[in-house]
């Protein structure tokens, strides 16, 4: 059994014990076994092991977790965001632009492009990457999308239900029976969650009921794409069904704010419910962006992803969604770390990633900066200097 210690750590963030919500230890060192972090402490009392890593007094924090991303696809569309950019509105019309070209990709072309983005994602710190379907929206390709995603993440989305595809246009309930059925048959093997993109012009809410709820009685956990566009009943549905995490949140009234902060858990550790922030969106459409601090003073759990997609969001950059959090949405730079860490975990159910604590998987990343701050202070710089995924660099 080889062991390795990683030391000399300037300022750890630990999501654990330690000083502040982000658990920060000074002039710390973390020893991993077998993939998993077995001790943290100071630096100047740490074991010995088989192999030394010296962090060279920078930080250390858990590697990201990005919870929200959309990476089996084919073609770009750069024309649709210059066109947005000259200042046509972003209606989600575009995704069945790429839907076509998704369908006409073969297997080789659309795993190229998940490796590569995986791998972007995976340099810039992210260790741990969800990744949803639904480009394909037919039986065939939505099970191919999710046996190619499952390649690349155990973290993958069954979300058949992202538009209605052209040839069902006119009739959208035979659409949702298609998905609950045939199409979850497929994709269930593949997939460990189902996901709905519940929003004027996508699914209404009672279509996404009934296919989450399909895709709940499969075994499969639940998320939804709820209030990005409009406001709607998109993120109660998703308390109702006791979803991990309601994804983009940009336009809440009181009672959703409220059904979300309902969900808190009773030993104060935050919400079961998790709201997910995409802020990459708002950036790429010109968008208003969601009302953070609001959910936060409600004591809502807040997680950050990048919505990596070819159409409104077409970022791999979990520090970029960092400075934006910080900047445009008046998270604190420690909010926003938490978010992109432990909150992705929380949006996943997982507990054993987001944090360094002993037990925890050994994903971490160090960064070319003394602090975790450097991340949201010294925006668009490629900070991270090293990615350990179980305890090795990949
Ligand atoms: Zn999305």
């Amino acid at each position: 059994m080889s062991s390795l210690l990683v030391d000399n750590i300037g300022e750890l963030v630990t999501n654990g014990a330690g000083e502040g919500p982000l658990g920060i230890r000074r002039n710390a060192a973390v020893l991993v076994e077998e993939g998993r972090v077995v001790w943290v402490g100071p630096s100047a009392y740490a074991p010995a092991a088989d192999r030394r890593l010296d962090a060279g007094g920078a930080a250390v924090l858990p590697g990201f977790v990005d919870s929200h991303a959309h990476l089996v696809f084919a073609g770009d569309r750069a024309a649709e965001f210059a066109a947005r950019m000259a200042g046509q509105p972003y209606t989600g019309g575009g995704i069945r632009t790429t839907v076509g070209a998704t369908r006409a990709a073969t297997d080789n072309e659309l795993r190229a492009t998940v490796r590569r983005l995986r791998g972007e994602a995976l340099r810039q710190g992210t260790t741990t990457m969800e990744i949803k379907s639904g480009y394909g929206l037919t039986v065939a390709d939505e099970a191919r999308s999710l046996r190619i995603a499952a390649e690349s993440s155990t973290e993958t989305t069954f979300l058949g239900a992202h538009v209605v595809p052209a040839e069902y246009a006119d009739r959208p309930d035979d659409y949702v029976s298609l998905v609950c059925g045939p199409m979850l048959a497929a994709a269930t093997p593949y997939a460990k969650w189902v996901d709905v993109f519940c929003e004027r012009g996508a699914f209404d809410v009672d279509h996404a009921r009934a296919i989450l709820a399909c895709g709940q009685a499969a075994g499969l956990g639940v998320r939804i794409h709820a209030n990005q566009l409009g406001p709607g009943a998109g993120v109660r549905l998703g308390v109702e069904l006791d979803a991990a995490s309601v994804d983009h949140c940009t336009h809440l009234s009181d009672a959703d704010v409220d059904a979300l902060a309902g969900t808190a858990h009773s030993d104060g550790s935050g919400t079961r419910t998790v709201a997910t922030l995409l802020p990459g969106a708002e950036f790429s459409t010109r968008s208003p962006y969601p009302d953070a601090r609001r959910l936060l003073d409600a004591g809502v759990t807040v997680a950050l992803a990048t919505d990596c997609n070819p159409g409104s969001s077409y970022t791999s950059s979990m520090p970029f969604c960092v400075a934006l959090a910080v900047r445009e949405m008046r998270m604190t730079p420690a909010e926003a770390v938490w978010a992109a860490t432990a909150g992705g975990a929380r949006a996943l159910r997982r507990d054993d990633i987001g944090v360094l604590t002993p037990g925890a998987r050994a994903d971490l990343v160090v960064l070319d900066a003394p602090s975790y701050l450097h991340l949201a202070y010294r925006p668009g710089v490629p900070l991270i200097r090293q990615v350990m995924r179980n305890g090795v660099t990949p």
